[in-house]
């Protein structure tokens, strides 16, 4: 016997609704390339979503079309994701930090009709015109007095483009089901693949964010996404921060920019930000430059790759900020678990807390995970035993785009392997040990290379990092520290192992420590250890 309840589809137009409705005041602020501070409403923000809808049905777009974005954080992009999924187009958004030829590729592979871009993205446009002939027009996310000249057809002005349209619109009644919006995997290896979530994912992920527990996002609230908004939906905020009716700060180029985001941040009186801990890193540098200290910030929350010890130390000693680690994935929508203690756990000493911290977090309502070893045996929560880390839940990719189940992401029994190794304890805390292609096997015994970096994080004179495998003749592998000294800070590879000693694992010491002044980053700000190995294949463990 069925229910007797409604069937309103959870489609991310009716978010907008909401918002307009209940939130119509409330303030978005935007930095923009030729804008320091602009500055609209949530029923701004509504009105213009909708012109843009009317200006693409009036293109010809037809249902399910891809319409690319290539843009950082500001009001226009976000008035794209509304104008573009609540229509019943799906919102591609793009990486510019990908290679031009990944950045074609994908353009291509997603078939986008429409692409709207950023003003400074246009050179790179231009380069890759021929490559990309599915896009029938350009659309600069701009006004035709700053609209630069371009070599390329069919290219206007987003103000252009929009402003002759009515701001009345009827917002399509979708299947929830139906895609919204697509983003694609970095591809460090092999070609990116693309991930295209639904209304339904992507409403009950924002949803889930907003919990207590999780994000704990309020009217009360003022957002700082530092997560860009071409990146997996900028973990949810789009969404989530309208469903609340939360003031949006959205910084525009200016995201690596500790001086800029500490200016924001304080002006505009943000009281949660998000980005992965490379942002954090520019933020705290500046913070401790300039001798200041964060008064409005009460928390972050900082994932994307594991967050060290030394940066929830700072944000808690120097400036009383809480940061909650998160973990997930772009095939996650993204979030799959969140840091934040349980009743049990308010009575423990600040370092007690601090241990826990240092994990990826716990479960979410609407996220299962399992870990399991090679045999597919799933291992317990004990907190020790480690294994292949898999998910599922109504926001994880059930395949990707134009793939057809040739990527091989899923067990038979239909859940997603993430390609991380972790482990669970008793309280459901789960801490990622490695991805399981860096994974250091010695003498057949794993080392947790994320752990390792974390220690030596801790060292006052280390400003990053990394540790990957070396081939060694009587362990198969061995770990090798690779380390970029603080600015104005010296140490020795002797001090260095004498610092990590008694924090790891004897066996887990490094066998060799270099200093090095760059390790490479991914296009999403992570440590490029396919790189990394490639530049010290010809190193040798000192005999
Ligand atoms: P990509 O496009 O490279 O897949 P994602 O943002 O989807 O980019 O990366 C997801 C991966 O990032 C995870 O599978 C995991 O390896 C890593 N990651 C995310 N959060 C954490 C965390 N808190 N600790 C350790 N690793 C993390």
């Amino acid at each position: 016997m069925h229910g007797l309840m409604m069937d309103t589809p959870l489609v991310i137009s009716s978010i907008l609704r909401h918002a307009d409705r209940n939130h119509g005041e409330r303030e978005i602020v935007s930095v923009t390339a030729d804008n320091p501070r602009h500055r609209y409403r949530y029923s701004d923000l509504c009105g213009r979503a909708r012109q843009l809808a009317n200006a693409l049905a009036r293109f010809g777009l037809s249902r399910g079309d891809r319409v690319g974005t290539l843009a950082w954080n500001d009001y226009r992009h976000l008035e794209a994701y509304y104008g573009i999924g609540g229509a019943g187009y799906v919102c591609h958004t793009i990486n510019p930090r990908l290679f031009p030829e990944q950045i074609a590729f994908i353009i291509k592979h997603a078939g986008d009709r429409v692409l709207l871009t950023d003003p400074m993205f246009l050179p790179l446009l231009e380069k890759l015109a021929g490559h990309i002939g599915c896009v029938e027009q350009f659309i600069v996310l701009t006004d035709d007095a700053l609209m630069p000249s371009t070599t390329l057809a069919n290219a206007v002005s987003y103000e252009s483009f929009i402003g002759s349209e009515s701001s009345e619109y009827l917002w399509p009644e979708l299947d929830e089901k139906d895609a919204v919006a697509l983003c694609y995997t970095s591809g460090t290896t092999g070609d990116p693949k693309g991930v295209l979530y639904n209304h339904r994912s992507q409403v009950l992920h924002a949803y889930a964010c907003i919990a207590p527990d999780v994000m704990g996002l309020s009217s009360r609230d003022c957002v700082l996404p530092v997560v860009p908004l071409f990146h997996v939906n900028a973990w949810g905020i789009p969404y989530s921060a309208l469903m609340v009716g939360a003031k949006l700060v959205l910084p525009g180029p200016k995201m690596g920019d500790g001086e800029t985001l500490y200016t924001l941040m304080e002006g505009e009186g943000v009281t949660v930000s998000l980005g992965v801990p490379t942002v954090w890193m520019a933020l705290l540098q500046y913070c401790d430059k300039a001798g200041k200290r964060l008064n409005k910030l009460q928390r972050t929350v900082i994932g994307g790759a594991a967050v060290p010890e030394s940066m929830i130390r700072a944000f808690r000693d120097k400036h009383d900020v809480l940061v909650h680690q998160g973990w997930g994935m772009t095939e996650m929508s993204p979030l799959g678990t969140l840091n934040s203690l349980k009743a049990n756990m308010q009575e423990l000493s600040a370092e007690d807390k601090l241990k826990i911290q240092t994990k990826a977090g716990r479960g979410i309502y609407g996220v299962e995970m399992r870990i399991v070893d090679d045999e597919q045996n799933e291992l317990p929560w004990d907190g020790v035993a480690y294994g292949a880390l898999q998910v599922r839940g109504p926001w994880i990719c059930s395949d990707y785009f134009r793939l057809d189940g040739s990527a091989g992401a899923h067990t038979d029994d239909g859940w997603f392997e993430t390609g991380d190794v972790a482990t669970i304890d008793a309280e459901g805390f789960m801490a990622i040990t490695d991805r399981t292609k860096d994974v250091i096997k010695s003498g057949g015994e794993w080392i947790s290379s994320i752990e390792i970096e974390n220690v030596a994080m801790g060292h006052a004179s280390v400003a990053e990092a990394a540790v990957i495998g070396v081939p060694h003749p009587k362990w198969t592998e061995r770990p090798l520290l690779i380390v970029i000294k603080a600015e104005g800070k010296d140490v020795s590879k002797d001090e260095m192992l004498a610092w990590l000693d008694g924090k790891i694992a004897k066996w887990w010491l490094p066998e060799d420590v270099v200093f090095v002044d760059e390790i490479p980053h991914t296009a999403t700000g992570k440590i490029k250890k396919i790189e990394l190995r490639r530049q010290f294949a010809e190193y040798r463990i000192p005999a």
